[in-house]
């Protein structure tokens, strides 16, 4: 049996590869569904590649263009956010890649979730904001969560056959473009520098993520919810080289680990076929030329978006979820050129503390919280014009 796919977010780094690996695999996956938020013309042209049934451009000036370029090859066409969860609802679907960046992601995760699919989760600001209802709803109906994301995919992978509990997370990071540079050199930043990640060809928000190490804040915080950890067990380590995508620790001290080379199709691929390995032409790696693994403790002055991470799923409720609403508001502001780069973390800071706590959110306070975290992360952004 094929397994037929909605790809949310098809046209992002993470969508574009995961056609990738379906197309290779024809006896094995087939796309059903696209979403896109407004890259029409990417959109057109996949969806006419892959022969799907039905595409959704959630830009609704779009909607036009899109349904003149598909409507003769009888796919069918939507617009706007509210059908994408009646959509990947259907019977026709079996895996839901969730694949878009941001909060955004989270709506239609959770209706995928409700129809008890299969999830592939590559949008890890959904568990960061609501990581305790995900799961919970989750476990209701019966829809499995597997990562996407290449530490989670990792330790997913390490944890196979495991009929014992985890001792240690250990995450890894690649520390991004400014593992090697100083505190001033940081501070005087400029987005190019911070767009130019060493390992990794990842979309513009994950990239300013990996600069600032915000990303390794909010895998950690992803790791806590789809592994059942405790923060305070998940070390975060510094791995240059990104061939050890991450461990788990044992209690009777074994450390386990998955290696590859950095190729983002593995772990995509995996949740796709799990719990079966299939093909994948991607490099192997030859240890010899490899020779060796460097490994180094996280910088937290240097970084301090990882201390913030930490600070904010301790303080637990809403609150991950109002520093990844700051977050997004100041990655965009920076892209915009509009702030500096140690602003990022400042903001994030302030929002956090002006925030109301709620220890126990719902649906209904979690995109509360988020509505008004991205409020106040504006009006502290208005002093800084
Ligand atoms: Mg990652």
């Amino acid at each position: 049996m094929k397994r037929r796919i909605a790809v949310l977010g098809s046209t992002g780094s993470i969508g574009t590869q995961a056609l990738d690996v379906i197309s290779r695999h024809p006896d094995l996956f087939t796309a059903e569904v696209l979403v896109a938020n407004s890259n029409s013309s990417l959109l057109i042209s996949q969806a006419i590649k892959h022969d799907v049934n039905t595409v959704v451009i959630a830009d609704d000036t779009k909607y036009d263009e899109v349904f003149k370029a598909l409507d003769p090859y009888g796919i069918k066409v939507f617009t706007g956010r509210e059908s994408i969860g009646k959509l990947i609802s259907g019977s026709n679907i079996d895996v839901v890649l969730a694949a878009m960046v941001g909060f955004g992601g989270l709506e239609s995760t959770l209706e995928a979730i409700q129809a008890g699919k299969t999830i592939a989760l590559a949008n890890k600001e959904t568990l960061v904001a609501a990581g305790s209802l995900v799961i919970k709803m989750a476990r209701e109906h019966n829809a499995a969560i597997i990562p996407v994301d290449s530490e989670h995919s990792a330790i997913f992978q390490c944890l196979q056959g495991e009929r014992s509990p985890v001792e240690k997370i250990i995450l890894t990071a690649s520390g991004g473009p400014f593992f090697s540079k100083s505190i001033q050199e940081i501070e005087s930043a400029t987005i190019e520098q911070a767009l130019n990640h060493p390992k990794w060809c990842m979309g513009p928000k994950v990239t300013i993520d990996s600069a600032s190490m915000m990303n390794k804040g909010l895998e950690m915080i992803e790791a806590h919810w789809l592994f059942g950890v405790k923060p305070s067990d998940i070390e975060i380590i510094i791995h240059p080289q990104s061939v050890v995508h991450s461990m788990t620790q044992f209690r009777d001290g074994s450390v386990t680990a998955q290696l590859s080379t950095p190729d983002m199709r593995l772990p995509i691929q995996y949740a796709l076929s799990y719990p079966f390995r299939v093909e994948l032409n991607t490099e192997r790696i030859d240890f010899a030329k490899l020779s060796k693994l460097d490994f180094y403790k996280p910088d937290f002055d240097k970084f301090p978006c990882l201390t913030l991470a930490y600070k904010a799923i301790e303080r637990g409720g809403n609150i991950p979820c109002a520093m990844n609403a700051a977050n997004e508001i100041a990655v965009e502001s920076f892209l915009a050129g509009k702030i500096s780069f140690p602003a990022i973390p400042k903001i994030i800071s302030q929002v956090m503390n002006l925030i109301g706590h709620i220890e126990n959110p719902g649906r209904d306070d979690i995109f509360a919280t988020d509505t008004e975290a991205r409020i106040i992360s504006k009006q502290i952004l208005s002093n800084y014009n």
